[in-house]
């Protein structure tokens, strides 16, 4: 039977960058040892008291068709979030739960776009942003952010791409370059939006793991609250990823249209795991910071490395969980290089072009083992690189040993 083109134009054919991954998932599978810095999971497992949370709402019979725009408790509790931390008032009204962030970003371009709309997102980008784009029926156009501008997207850029185009997708703090989006950046972009009449779909799933300055929200900046739809997660702030948990923040208007959706689709999501997530919320920033400070101290480890050595550029690393190497003195790809650090050294990360050409001769580092595995990990693929670069120049390395 013929399959839809929709459903087989997905990934829109090639490869779906995991290849390096799926090669260290079967060396695995085959007994070999092999140090992941791949996938954006944490090396910890959701805490015990959440489970328990879990655990005594699934007795206690929240086990049926929960609400289908959310519990009343979460709404409330994640608007009262989203107020406190951007000034901007929210309430119930303005919050659908979705499973999972994902979910939330392929139902805020079903809301923005009509099949066929441009729908604009920013390269280097979360792996799953072209295919979710399509999905929702949508032609996706990338724009770069270039590595010479610090991976931050320019406004020009994307003004040059802008007309007529219905939405634009940003991602800050970034997976994968760990790059945070400036103030002047934001409000560029915000400005632009409301002169070509555009959505900004904001996904702010990495927001508690900012390291250096704030995250700022652009559904804060003038005019924009009528007009951003924000997607937001458990799975990365509580380190919820199995629960699927997540939301869109938007105008009552879109979030009432995204309920119709969800009735449609997902049916919502399970009571048990939104008691659970009402009540990891309720826990506050302590526990939050809790979660995102192995990764802010892996950085600081890298930072240190890193800065012993001058073949390998690393990029800004403000926020998220991940390193974005800069490797183009070794004249490879990332995907070559990749590959070749798997093979002699057994550690798999992540080739840059994964998430798009603008990320092209740089690697993608998950700061998700523990600081000891990390940083040897780390110090091998420097000193992996640095023999690439002696061999591409012609000659030995000299002089860059690491500590
Ligand atoms: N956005 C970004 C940028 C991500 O990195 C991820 C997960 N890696 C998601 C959205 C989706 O996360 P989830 O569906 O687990 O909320």
């Amino acid at each position: 039977m013929k399959l839809s083109n929709r459903i087989t134009g997905l990934t829109g054919g090639g490869s779906d960058g995991w290849d390096v991954f799926t090669k260290a998932r079967e060396m695995i599978a085959a007994g070999e040892d092999v140090t992941e810095l791949t996938i954006g999971e944490h090396d910890i497992r959701t805490a015990a008291p959440i489970l328990q949370q879990m655990h005594q709402s699934a007795l206690g019979g929240h086990t049926g068709y929960a609400a289908v725009p959310g519990t009343r408790a979460l709404r409330q509790t994640v608007a009262a979030r989203v107020a406190a931390r951007t000034g901007v008032p929210t309430g119930p009204e303005n919050v659908l739960i979705t499973p999972g962030g994902q979910a939330a970003l392929f139902a805020a371009h079903i809301a923005a776009c009509d099949p066929g709309d441009t729908a604009l997102y920013i390269d280097p980008y979360y792996a799953t942003y072209p295919g979710t784009l399509r999905g929702a029926g949508a032609r996706p156009k990338a724009i770069a952010a270039r590595a010479e501008n610090a991976f931050q997207p320019r406004a020009a850029d994307i003004a040059a791409q802008a007309r007529g185009a219905a939405s634009l997708l940003i991602n800050t703090p970034n997976n994968p370059t760990g790059v945070v989006y400036g103030q002047q950046t934001l409000s560029e972009i915000a400005a632009l939006c409301c002169a070509e009449d555009m959505w900004l779909i904001s996904d702010e799933v990495y927001d508690t793991q900012v390291w250096d300055g704030t995250h700022l929200s652009p559904r804060s900046l003038p005019d924009m609250a009528e007009r951003t739809l924000v997607v937001g997660s458990m799975s990365k702030s509580h380190a919820m990823t199995g629960s699927r948990c997540g939301w869109i923040i938007g105008p009552a208007a879109a979030i009432r249209h995204l309920t119709n959706l969800a009735t449609h689709t997902t049916y919502g999501v399970p009571g048990f795991i939104q008691d659970a997530s009402t009540f990891a919320l309720q826990q506050g920033a302590a526990f939050e910071a809790e979660i995102a400070a192995p990764f802010l101290r892996r950085r600081a480890l890298a930072q240190k490395v890193i800065a012993a050595q001058n073949i390998v550029g690393l990029v800004p690393a403000q926020g998220a969980m991940y390193l974005m190497l800069d490797i183009r003195a070794t004249g490879m790809t990332g995907e070559a290089f990749a590959f070749d650090l798997l093979a002699t050294h057994h550690i798999a990360v992540m080739p840059g072009e994964s998430f798009g050409q603008a990320a092209a001769g740089h690697l993608r580092i998950a700061m998700t083992v523990a600081d000891d595995a990390f940083e040897a990990a780390l110090k091998t693929t420097l000193e992996h690189a640095a023999r690439r670069a002696g061999e591409h120049a012609g000659h030995q390395p000299r002089g860059h040993a690491l500590p």
